[in-house]
């Protein structure tokens, strides 16, 4: 049997809307396809404000100008990430504080945060990872105490809620992503979500070159012109199109992921219990929006074997993140730190195929390869 580890799915719709568009005259951006996105993702999260951006990456360097983000600022951010969530403040001048992960998964822990507040924090980064939520109260109680903006990388967390509220309205900004590994795309795409009013016009200005083309669409003015310092991050119609055909299957989309997502879950349960490996930790207050299924291996021996076990038999298995704090071009700004559960999460983690495309049958054959292995 051969199972990626990823498979992008197609609704059907995408060609469709995107020939619309074609056949609209209409392909740059901010056409009736980036309105519909937008007002969805509003009606069905809730959100002030979201702007869909050509990346999440490019949502993140927005949320950074928009923020004023500049040399003298430190922001905290979490080792275990993707290097966007570091790079957006980087480029503003920032310096880069890593904080280390919590011992039960590896969202950033409040604790490690707190110990790297100073007088110049500006703002703290939060990865809600494998789409489960950060402990944003005790985050949030940090942020307020000293008077620091929260900025979510909700790359992973499309329809992860924290205390009934969704991921995207658990800090100042958000940051989504639809690149085509997550679980709904545009092939390349993003969104910023704003929840701070004082950031919306700005944002809108910002995002459009600095001008303020997006009231002049709206006809609140008879010319636009240059305002601010901006850049360029709205996506073309062509993607925002196709990110439509996913949006309007997103419940479809996240019932069949967290339907296998528990039957790994459940399946795997034993290795836990029997503390042969460690499985993501959800907690009652909290739901997640099954991007990845992962464990965590006792060794990096384990996890190299494993994964190599895996593939003799057709299944491709992956591990994740490299520790930011120990990468190359961290190391040439800044003194070594040591984050030992980041250290751990990077050596010992395994994520599984999981993909809307996958069956029950395919599910079954991983597990059985994977509690082969540990027999
Ligand atoms: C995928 C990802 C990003 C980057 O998303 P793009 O849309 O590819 O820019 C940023 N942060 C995290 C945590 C991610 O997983």
């Amino acid at each position: 049997m051969d199972i990626p580890f990823n498979k992008p799915y197609i609704t059907g719709n995408e060609l469709g809307y995107i020939q619309t568009a074609i056949e609209d005259g209409a392909v740059s951006g901010d056409g009736q396809f980036t309105v519909k996105c937008q007002n969805l993702l509003k009606e069905k999260f809730g959100f002030k404000e979201c702007l869909l951006t050509t990346s999440c990456t490019d949502a993140l360097e927005l949320a950074a100008l928009l923020l004023d983000i500049g040399p003298g600022d430190e922001v905290i951010v979490p080792s275990y990430t993707f290097v966007s969530s570091a790079n957006a403040f980087m480029l503003r001048g920032a310096k880069i504080l890593f904080a280390d992960s919590t011992n039960n998964g590896p969202n950033i822990d409040p604790e490690s945060i707190r110990s790297l507040v100073t007088p110049n924090t500006k703002a703290i980064v939060v990865v809600h990872y494998a789409g489960i939520p950060c402990e944003m109260d005790a985050i949030n109680e940090i942020a307020e105490e000293y008077g620091l903006y929260v900025v979510e990388d909700a790359a992973h967390a499309l329809d992860t809620y924290y205390k009934g509220k969704p991921a995207g309205m658990l800090g100042h900004l958000a940051a989504f992503s639809f690149h085509a590994t997550k679980n709904v795309i545009a092939g390349e795409g993003g969104a910023l979500v704003i929840n701070d009013e004082r950031f919306i016009k700005r944002a809108e200005v910002l995002r459009e070159k600095g001008t303020n083309r997006s009231a002049f669409l709206r006809g609140e003015i008879d010319k636009y012109e240059w305002i601010d310092a901006g850049s360029s991050f709205a996506p073309s119609e062509l993607n925002a199109a196709f990110l439509f055909a996913q949006l309007e299957q997103l419940d479809a989309i996240q019932k069949r992921r967290r339907k296998l997502w528990q039957r790994y879950y459940n399946a795997l349960r034993i290795l836990q219990v029997q503390q042969q490996v460690q499985l993501p930790v959800v907690s009652a207050h909290a739901s997640h929006s099954a991007h990845v299924f992962y464990l965590i291996c006792a060794t990096a021996d384990e996890r190299i074997a494993l994964i190599n076990h895996l593939k003799e038999h057709g299944v491709q298995a992956v591990f994740h993140y490299l520790s930011l704090h120990k990468s190359p071009f961290h190391l040439q700004h800044s003194e070594p730190t040591h984050l030992p559960n980041t250290q751990h999460y990077s050596h010992c983690l395994v994520r599984l195929p999981l993909y809307y495309d996958l069956t029950e049958e395919q599910v079954d054959f991983v597990v059985g390869k994977v509690l082969e292995f540990y027999a």
